[in-house]
């Protein structure tokens, strides 16, 4: 069946949708049998739960969170939970087949999962916070642990709501399962290095693309879309390797200066005023002005949709790191490769989060813990290999970086399917 581009000449914008063309084009490219792809577009489980909690003005409020659990054929599930007004049983889903293919494009034995909360964390009180975390997991507890499915942070969640976590799966459990989640803090078995290895993950795949452009990083300028977690890590890993960042933007606004933002301060002045905008000595700059920006490098990490067919014909940039999971409709994304823009693909880009969440998990099981440098050299082992898998891809089908990563990770998934013998006679084309 071919691979229908558009919905009613209307920009799709679903990201389970976007999720399931992605991977049924690259099953058909790798002439997989159909099974293969019936067996990918859906999630193996998803679970939905209420979650009461009692304000601080003594009243309860019942909040819905959820876990979509991709497939684990190559290890328990793994990934991230998100507290975000906007959540919904789509996008969790998408999120987690992401996942899936994340994990089998760095060679991590995972499958993919993914949670949320439908929830503006911002109007909880830090108790509420609290309670709301610790309820999410005794819902869960059934179908989570460190050899089922392993939670992480995402968008807006951090150490301390793991560690919440943590510490109600142990009291449920009766036991200490530190490897239950990761990005916990380090003094409860926490990993030196996983707080930046999304962004860390994110530089190192920047700068494997401009080894391959010819490009030299500090005669590069770059702007990011969030800064939170992901976008600030970016950019300031950007900023030390030469590359001037002359814009940012968050929920809050933007802040743009042309010869470049000093991003250590701008973080202090984050840390004070929530936001970037305002920052002294610079200009507002919108998202819209961000991503028409004359720059060499787009690092979109906020959420999903962000370049479309509205924005992407704006782009001047070279490359685009998607940091974000599934900032690119796929109007935008045609849209970039007619306009040859590099593009390095969210399941590649961001995957140093999960990468660094892997050896927090092991480091968990074998109850010794390594040193920061030590972390970050073997992400950067994973990283290089996982970039060079995608892009010898690309070389040998001549195709784009997306569709080379997914033929990476989905081809990667049909060899775990042969060789539990779920399906017969299929050779992954080159050797990845
Ligand atoms: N939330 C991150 C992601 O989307 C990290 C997931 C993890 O560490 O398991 O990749």
């Amino acid at each position: 069946m071919p691979v229908k581009e558009e919905k009613n000449g209307e920009e799709i914008t679903n990201p389970y949708q976007i999720a399931q063309q992605l991977i049924r084009r690259a099953a058909e490219s790798l002439d997989l049998p159909e099974g293969v792809y019936n067996i990918l577009k859906k999630p193996k489980r998803v679970m939905k739960v209420s979650i009461p909690v009692r304000r601080d003005n003594g009243e309860y409020a019942n909040f819905t969170g959820m876990r979509s659990q991709h497939i684990d054929i190559l290890g328990p599930t793994k990934g991230g939970i998100r507290f975000h007004p906007g959540v919904n049983e789509d996008e969790v889903v998408a999120l987690s087949m992401w996942m899936s293919l994340k994990s089998a494009l760095v060679g991590l034995p995972f499958g993919g999962g993914k949670g949320g909360v439908i929830v503006n964390p911002e109007e909880l009180s830090e108790r509420e916070l609290e309670e709301l975390s610790r309820g999410y997991i005794r819902e869960l507890e059934p179908i989570i642990g460190p050899d089922k499915d392993v939670p992480a942070p995402d968008v807006n969640t951090n150490g301390q709501i793991m560690g919440w976590m943590l510490d109600e799966f142990d009291r449920l459990r009766g036991k200490d399962v530190s490897g239950f989640i990761t990005g916990k803090p380090v003094i409860i078995g926490g990993s030196e290095g996983r707080i930046e290895a999304t962004g860390r993950g994110v530089v190192i795949n920047i700068m494997e693309a401009a080894k391959r452009l010819n490009l030299e990083l500090d005669k590069l300028s770059a702007v990011v879309q969030g800064f939170g977690n992901v976008g600030s890590i970016t950019a300031k890993l950007l900023h030390e390797q030469g590359v001037k960042v002359i814009a940012v933007t968050d929920a809050g606004g933007g802040a743009y200066q042309s010869n470049g933002l000093d991003i250590v301060s701008l973080i202090d002045y984050v840390n004070a005023h929530g936001t970037v905008n305002g920052f002294e000595g610079s200009e507002h700059i919108s998202n819209e002005q961000l991503f028409a920006a004359d720059c060499d490098i787009l690092v979109p990490a906020a959420l999903e949709n962000q370049i479309t067919e509205d924005t992407a014909p704006t782009i001047k940039a070279k490359i685009v790191a998607e940091a974000a999971n599934g900032p690119t409709t796929p109007q935008g994304n045609k849209i970039m490769e007619q306009k040859d823009i590099f593009v390095i693909p969210d399941i590649l880009c961001n995957s140093g989060g999960v990468t660094v969440s892997y050896f927090e998990w092991v480091q968990n099981a074998m109850h010794y813990f390594w040193k920061e440098d030590e972390v970050n050299e073997k992400l950067k082992e994973k990283m290089e290999n996982a970039f060079d898998s995608v892009y010898r891809m690309k070389m040998e089908k001549n195709a784009s970086m997306r569709e080379s990563a997914y033929l990476v990770g989905v081809g990667r998934l049909a060899e775990a399917m042969k060789a539990r013998g779920w399906i017969k006679n299929w050779d992954m084309p080159i050797e990845c």
